[in-house]
C-alpha cells in the first residue's frame, strides 16, 4: 500500500463549485498562479475573491472582477500554507475554455491548484514543498492522476492563459514530486494513460 501523509490543509469558505459529471474521473491536475492585485502578495483578496466577498472598490484592478465567480480546489500561499476552497470530488471553476489531449471542459475531470504568484517572479521554496507534497498525496488518492498528467493552465488554454508562467520551475517541481512518490512507494500505472 502507498503511504503518504496528508498535507496540512485548511478548509476555507467558498460556494463557487458544483458537481462533476463523473466524480470517479479525476485524471488531470492544473497548476495556476494568482495574485490580487496582480504581483502583490500576502493580501486577503484571493480568499475574499473565492469566497465571493471581494470588495471591488478596494483596488482599481478589482473593478473587472465584479460578478466573476471562479475558484480552485486549493491555493498555496507564499508561506506554503495550503488553503482548500473546493472538495476534490467536486468541480471547481478554474480552467475555463480548455483542452487536454483532445478533451475539452477540463474542469470536469481536473483538480486546480493556484500558487499565489505571478508569471515572472520566482515562487517560494515553501510553495514548491507544499505543492509537491499535495500533488504526491493526490496522485496516491486518485488512480487517474499521474505525474505526467500535471499541466500548467497555459498548456490547456494556450493563447488565452500564461500561468503558471516562465518563473515556475517545472524541473525542480518534478524532482521534488518524484522524491515524495519514491518515499511513498508509489508504483506508476503500467499503461501510463487511462484517458
Ligand atoms: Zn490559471
Amino acid at each position: 500500500m502507498v503511504k503518504v501523509t496528508a498535507p496540512e490543509i485548511v478548509v476555507r469558505p467558498c460556494s463557487h463549485f458544483d458537481d462533476r459529471p463523473d466524480p470517479s474521473d479525476i485524471s488531470l491536475l492544473v497548476i495556476h498562479n494568482i495574485s490580487l492585485p496582480p504581483a502583490t502578495f500576502n493580501t486577503p483578496y484571493i480568499d475574499d475573491f473565492f469566497a465571493g466577498r471581494l470588495n471591488c472598490q478596494a483596488h482599481p484592478y478589482f473593478a473587472g472582477l465584479a460578478g466573476v465567480r471562479v475558484s480552485a480546489h486549493c491555493v498555496i500561499y507564499r508561506d506554503g500554507r495550503i488553503w482548500q476552497y473546493v472538495p476534490f470530488v467536486q468541480r471547481a471553476w478554474h480552467a475555463g475554455l480548455s483542452l487536454f489531449n483532445g478533451r475539452d471542459k477540463c474542469n470536469d475531470f481536473s483538480i486546480g491548484i493556484e500558487l499565489e504568484g505571478v508569471d515572472d517572479v520566482p515562487f517560494t521554496e515553501s510553495q514548491y514543498q507544499a505543492l509537491s507534497s499535495v500533488c504526491a498525496w493526490l496522485i496516491c488518492q486518485f488512480p487517474g492522476l499521474t505525474p505526467e498528467r500535471i499541466v500548467g493552465h497555459s498548456d490547456i488554454a494556450p493563447g488565452r492563459k500564461t500561468d503558471p508562467g516562465p518563473a515556475f520551475n517545472w524541473t525542480y517541481f518534478h524532482q521534488l514530486l518524484a522524491q515524495q512518490l519514491i518515499a511513498a512507494g508509489y508504483n506508476p500505472p503500467v499503461t501510463g494513460d487511462t484517458a
